[in-house]
């Protein structure tokens, strides 16, 4: 199937390292010869000594930073968004800098971990979750078979040893979410520095979040400790402004997808999530695309393509095959509520509270997880998206063996029949290709039935 949308169409094999990380032995040449002078030993945005997240000017705060340029370039070069074509060897790099300067790397595996305790405690926070299905045989010698993929993904790199990021990590912190990633951190807490969140499940008891800012205050004093540093509520708050530019930055992006017809795809946006936050390039390049975007003409073929708000599981780098088949069918992702997209972007943390770590436990304890119970805010973050980006449909991917969010099916389903009045579609996969066919059909079927009930006006226009 062909891309409609003027954007090659790529595949998880075709990614040049997403969701895959390069083997560890070739990481650090790939690292050195790829990345971008520009970012090349960038001050860390929130070392510990001295501490630039101090009094400004800060690169921790909006000063413009000195990828500006470079991402203008890259920008003009290559499209807004390129610099993220090359997201996991410029994230390597980072990695590899920020280590070489005595900064320590804490491998997370969770939207509910706070980026911003990592950060103030001066060690750069990354994203461990495995896209590819090339590390689950490794990890079924250990793991069931029948077990979300993107569990084994990610434990079959620490077996093999073949993410860099995770070899490198002197920290991972980990939470008490489904049952399978719960027990999976067991194994790998065998041979790797664990700090394990426990998560609390009933969003709405007060005991919980109390519960919460404890395990969240545990995590900050077990950061200091491990890497000998203070991290002091002004450090905390210079973390918090710099994540809540991040957000603002990235839900700025998504917001292009409100057009209509549109100017981007679901899957540029998608590949412009970083798997290291706080980057100070990324930051530069966000706003250099936003310039950009907004005067990028319509992506046109003559077809009305149909607005999908896709939700359920994450959708990892390396692991994106279905937003590829959905957007190569003729649909186009305009909005993603799942824990790639929308969901840990929504909220901010209140940068003037006299508490910043209890600010911090307010935002992470609302992200709506289908791990929680009861879930509702999901719901109404569902609503809230299908109106504000117009949606022609409700896609939800579950990951195999995904029992929360597949549990969850029943409540999102009634929602888009009987509040969205939506057409709703359950795609049910893991990270082989082999079902591509038959969900390109459900797709096709999907959107067949949206354009005969309602028909498109031709050239792209609403
Ligand atoms: S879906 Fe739930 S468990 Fe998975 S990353 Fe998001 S918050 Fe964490
Ligand atoms: S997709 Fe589901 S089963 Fe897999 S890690 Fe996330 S919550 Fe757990």
């Amino acid at each position: 199937m062909s891309d409609t949308c003027n954007r090659p169409s790529r595949s998880s094999k075709d990614e040049p390292c997403g969701g895959k990380p390069p083997a560890k032995k070739a990481a650090g040449a790939r690292g050195a010869e790829s990345a971008k002078a520009a970012c090349q030993g960038t001050p860390s945005p929130c070392a510990p000594k001295p501490s630039p997240c101090a009094p400004k000017p800060s690169p921790c705060d909006s000063t413009p930073s000195p990828c500006g340029a470079a991402a203008a370039k890259a920008a003009g070069d290559g499209g807004p968004l390129a610099r993220f074509q090359q997201m996991i060897p410029n994230c390597l790099e980072y990695a590899q800098a920020a280590k070489a300067e005595g900064r320590p790397i804490v491998g997370i595996l969770c939207e509910f971990t706070p980026r911003e305790l990592i950060l103030a405690a001066g060690a750069v926070p990354v994203c461990l979750c495995g896209g590819s299905a090339d590390t689950i045989p490794a990890a079924e010698r250990d793991l069931p078979a029948n077990l979300c993929p993107l569990i084994k993904s990610t434990y079959g790199y620490h077996t093999e040893g073949t993410n860099p990021f995770l070899e490198m990590a002197d920290l991972i912190v980990a939470e008490t979410t489904c049952d399978g990633k719960k027990k999976m951190y067991e194994l790998m807490g065998r041979t790797r520095p664990m700090h394990v969140l426990e998560l609390p499940q009933k969003p709405d008891d007060p005991t919980a979040f109390d519960h919460w800012l404890a395990e969240l205050a545990g995590l900050k004093a077990d950061l200091q400790r491990r890497f000998g540093t203070e991290i002091t509520d002004d450090r905390l708050r210079d973390a918090i402004r710099l994540m809540n530019r991040e957000r603002s930055l990235r839900r700025r992006l998504a917001e292009v997808l409100e057009r209509d017809p549109p100017v981007m795809t679901g899957r540029e946006l998608l590949d412009a999530k970083s798997n290291i936050s706080g980057i100070p390039c990324d930051l530069a390049a966000y706003e250099a695309a936003l310039e950009e975007l907004a005067r990028r003409p319509p992506l046109t073929d003559g077809t009305r393509r149909v607005r999908v708000l896709l939700t359920g599981v994450p959708v990892v780098h390396g692991a994106e095959r279905v937003l590829d088949l959905i957007e190569a069918s003729g649909g186009l992702v305009v909005a993603m509520e799942n824990c790639s997209g929308l969901k840990p972007i929504l909220e901010d943390v209140d940068e003037t509270a006299d508490d910043p770590l209890r600010a911090l436990a307010e935002k992470y304890f609302h992200l709506p997880c289908s791990v929680m119970t009861p879930n509702t805010r999901r719901l109404d973050s569902l609503r809230d998206l299908a109106r504000q980006y117009r949606a022609d449909c409700v896609i939800e991917l579950i990951w195999q063996a995904c029992l929360t969010y597949d549990v969850e099916v029943d409540h999102v389903r009634r929602l888009a029949d009987e509040d969205l009045k939506l057409p709703y579609l359950r795609i049910e996969t893991d990270y082989s290709p082999s079902d591509s066919a038959r969900i390109a059909v459900r797709v096709e079927a999907l959107f067949e039935t949206i354009h005969s009930t309602a028909p498109a006006t031709k050239g792209g226009a609403p």
